[in-house]
């Protein structure tokens, strides 16, 4: 294996169990020589978390609801104090009511609407503005985000127009953040079986429509995710900031489903 991000340290939030992308994206960057700490929410994760990040010889297990500032502030002391600075992070952190993944998103209600940017955006922006204060030297911020963003699809409803906050906002932050060496990017990910993925309405046939309907004629998995996740946050990205990188088989391209896919 490499050595792309050896001597480097940083932070992944949003770890739940094994197969969340947070999962694909620290097995890489482990692999690369990656130094990582852990934050999660809610004392149930925590028993999910911590044998995870044995695995890959990680102690640094902190809880943080991304909800609360002073939660986002203790953790960042945290980091800083243990630390002294940070060089990558990883927000892979969602949320909606699964009531409103399904059905019309103009029944949308205002409590959803709010709770699902403050959690699923909003954070992001938060994140980034306490670790730019551990980057003095540079760094580089990851978030995730979904093709729901950019285009109509079923049952994505609010979460779409959230991740297109979050894509907007991470070429805000790449501007803010360019200027003293900081990179922010997206990767817009395929879909891909998690526990928040089973809270959107059909999943399994957005999957086997992607898995038909892609260039590669297949879905990706959360390695592919990690390795792209990799390329952004080593040294292999350096003259990449404010993009949304597409790991979706190339699904992204295409205008009209493939004469060769039967039907579903
Ligand atoms: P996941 O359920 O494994 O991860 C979501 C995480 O968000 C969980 O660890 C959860 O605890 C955390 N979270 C929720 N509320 C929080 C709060 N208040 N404070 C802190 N953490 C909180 O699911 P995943 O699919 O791995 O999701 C990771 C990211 O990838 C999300 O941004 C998701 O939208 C994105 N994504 C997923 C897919 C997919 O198909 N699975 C596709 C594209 C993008």
């Amino acid at each position: 294996s490499n050595k792309l991000m050896a001597g480097k340290r940083g932070l992944i939030m949003g770890l739940a169990n094994e197969k969340s992308i947070a999962w694909g994206i620290a097995k890489a960057l482990a692999d690369a020589g990656a130094e990582i700490a852990f934050s999660y929410v809610g004392d149930a994760l925590r028993k999910r978390v911590e044998p995870l990040a044995a695995q890959i010889g990680a102690t640094e297990i902190h809880e943080c609801d991304v909800t609360d500032e002073a939660s986002i502030d203790a953790l960042f002391d945290h980091l800083g104090h243990i630390w002294g600075k940070l060089d990558f992070v990883v927000h892979a952190v969602v949320f909606s009511d699964k009531a409103e993944l399904r059905g019309r998103y103009v029944d949308t209600s205002r409590d959803n609407f709010r709770v699902t940017m403050d959690i699923s955006v909003y954070s992001f922006t938060a994140v980034c503005r306490r670790a730019a204060d551990l980057m003095p030297e540079g760094g580089s911020l990851l978030t995730l985000s979904y093709y729901g963003a950019e285009q109509v699809m079923p049952h994505y409803n609010v979460m779409g127009v959230a991740k297109a906050a979050l894509e907007a906002s991470v070429r805000y932050i790449a501007e803010d953040l360019g200027k003293v060496g900081i990179r922010c990017n997206a990767i817009s990910a395929g879909p891909i079986k998690t526990l928040s993925a089973a809270g959107i309405g059909d999943f399994r046939y957005i999957l086997k429509w992607n898995e038909l309907n892609s260039p590669l004629r297949r879905n990706v998995s959360q390695e592919e995710v990690g390795n792209a996740a990799l390329f952004l946050l080593s040294d292999l990205g350096t003259g990449v900031t404010g993009e949304v990188h597409h790991v979706d088989a190339g699904y992204h391209v295409v205008g009209m489903k493939a004469v060769d896919a039967p039907d579903i």
